[in-house]
């Protein structure tokens, strides 16, 4: 049987990195010299359909990249996301091979690519420093490019981590080709019966749509009917919700960031 997902091996794993290295800030994250103290080498290269793989040969591992991977934050996630394997999945392969879906936590990834994730996110966007950040904040494009700024990620990985480390009620949902691809809630959020299906057609007035139907995203956070995005199964006391959408155009998504107005 296949084992389920570890929330709590990832995190702490990814936490321990930073106490042992004495981290302090993100700048002083250089993932190329955290893999080689850990002897783990990184060299960026051509993959045909991988994002990038990991070699492990006893205590040593190489990380290959695609050279495909033009971002800073996309690159850093891919390499965080070998080192959680190499520090977490020593019993499951000795060489893996991750592609792009396996670098989202998504619920329909296998445990050890979904494991793998959670450590790239809390590797990169350690939960206390980066709360400590969101406080009295709402996630608008603004707080999100400041956020993947300072942590040099990408604006995906960002957004999702605001959402999983927020203690407001917040959602994240990420959409292609005017259809919900995957999205996550806040856990204060989740609890109020909240779901949305994925490969449903996106609200009609919301601001993703607006994005594949006409062409350009609202550039700031808009008002929708709270039943247009959620249905009318929860149990959240609101009439509406904010949605800032931001347009990830050279991926043809759209990131929408929801909250309940204050
Ligand atoms: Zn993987």
């Amino acid at each position: 049987m296949t084992p389920r997902a570890s929330n709590t091996l990832p995190l702490a794993e990814a936490s321990k990195l930073w106490s042992l290295y004495g981290f302090t800030s993100p700048k002083e994250l250089i993932l190329e010299d955290l893999a080689m103290a850990m002897n783990i080498f990184v060299v960026d290269a051509r993959l045909d359909s991988a994002a990038a793989r990991l070699v492990r040969k006893g205590d040593y591992g190489l990380i290959r990249v695609s050279d495909r991977l033009r971002f800073s934050g996309q690159r850093r996630f891919a390499i965080a996301h070998e080192i959680g394997h190499f520090v977490m999945h020593r019993k499951v392969s000795q060489l893996l091979a991750c592609t792009d879906s396996d670098m989202r936590a998504s619920y329909r990834s296998s445990p050890y690519e979904i494991e793998a994730s959670i450590f790239a996110g809390a590797l990169l966007m350690p939960r206390e420093l980066f709360q400590s950040r969101i406080v009295r904040t709402v996630p608008t494009t603004d707080v999100i490019k400041d956020l993947a700024s300072e942590f040099d990620t990408s604006l995906t990985a960002t957004a999702l981590r605001y959402v999983e480390t927020s203690k407001d009620y917040c959602a994240f949902v990420v959409s292609e080709n005017n259809r919900i691809r995957w999205w996550r809630a806040s856990d204060s959020f989740a609890k109020h019966n909240l779901w949305l299906d994925s490969k449903n057609t996106l609200p009609r007035h919301s601001a993703a749509a607006a994005f594949f139907v006409e062409g350009e995203a609202p550039k700031e956070p808009i008002q929708v009917d709270l039943k247009d995005w959620f249905g009318e199964m929860n149990d959240i006391d609101s009439d509406y919700v904010i949605e800032q959408a931001i347009p990830l155009t050279e991926f043809n998504q759209v990131v929408s960031l929801i909250w309940l107005p204050c």
